[in-house]
């Protein structure tokens, strides 16, 4: 799963490109949508927008694309009659503009939906708790309101660090921010949710926010003062703060890869 700050970046490529333009080609190999709702040729794109870990594009029509990354997804950019990089049979998505053809690879869901008259909040992503990375609030307000959610939607019995990556509660932690964030805020990642305090969780999606958006600016992610991350990745090395060896495993049903640092960790 990528990151939600991933997701941001590719739309503030891809939105310089596309806006404002008319669309030349569309395709999408498994589109979910009704037949009158396929964009087409003269419509023009109106917005590109990440929200949570879906890119929005937004016709003039009244129709938004909607393009869920999973994990190998990926937006590229290239000149009309450009070699792409990854093989065609990949991509997912192509919507080519007079100047520009943005190819979507590997994407698992694409979806076209009606667009709501009037501004957000938007249908299809309504069942998505408040965004950490982007959005009006801040990273304390957003943290607020992802503890709520947390508190409604989430059993006991599920460990913290699978919490984390639930879009309902809050999108944009993927894989890597989950270990980090854990590691900021001293949490063992397989503690129960129950056993996580209120100003824990509270913590921990306000430090996501924090990190999540110190990067949307950068080149290569950082989460620790002089660059770089503190536990994702580093299984067999020093931990950053004690000194314990960082250690990894997989974890939840998705078998993701969770690294932490038994030392400072509880
Ligand atoms: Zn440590």
């Amino acid at each position: 799963m990528p990151e939600g700050d991933t997701i941001h970046k590719a739309a503030a490529r891809l939105r310089p490109a596309l806006l404002g333009a008319p669309l030349v080609r569309f395709e999408a190999r498994r589109l979910v949508a009704s037949p009158d709702l396929r964009p087409r040729p003269g419509m023009v794109i109106e917005d590109v927008e990440a929200v949570g870990k879906h890119l929005l594009v937004r016709f003039d029509a009244g129709m938004v694309l909607r393009v869920h990354l999973g994990m190998p997804g990926s937006w590229h950019l290239y000149r009309p009659g450009q070699r792409w990089q990854k093989p065609p049979h990949r991509a997912r998505v192509v919507l080519e503009v007079p100047d520009w053809v943005a190819v979507c690879f590997s994407a698992p869901t694409v979806s076209v939906h009606r667009a709501p008259s009037g501004p957000a909040p938007l249908q299809p992503v309504a069942h998505l708790g408040p965004d950490l990375v982007g959005g009006e609030h801040t990273p304390d307000e957003v943290a607020a309101l992802a503890v709520a959610r947390m508190a409604r939607l989430v059993p006991p019995g599920r460990a913290i660090a699978e919490v984390l990556l639930d879009q309902r509660v809050a999108p944009g932690v993927g894989n890597v921010y989950k270990s980090e964030v854990l590691w900021a805020c001293g949490i063992e990642p397989f503690r129960s949710v129950e056993d996580v305090t209120d100003h824990e969780r509270h913590e921990l999606l306000a430090t996501a926010a924090r990190q999540l958006r110190s990067n949307l600016g950068r080149a290569r992610r950082s989460t620790v003062p002089g660059g770089g991350l503190a536990v994702y990745g580093r299984a067999g090395s020093p931990c950053r703060r004690c000194g314990t060896l960082v250690r990894s495993r997989r974890q939840g049903e998705q078998a993701r890869r969770t690294f932490w640092c038994p030392g400072c960790q509880e």
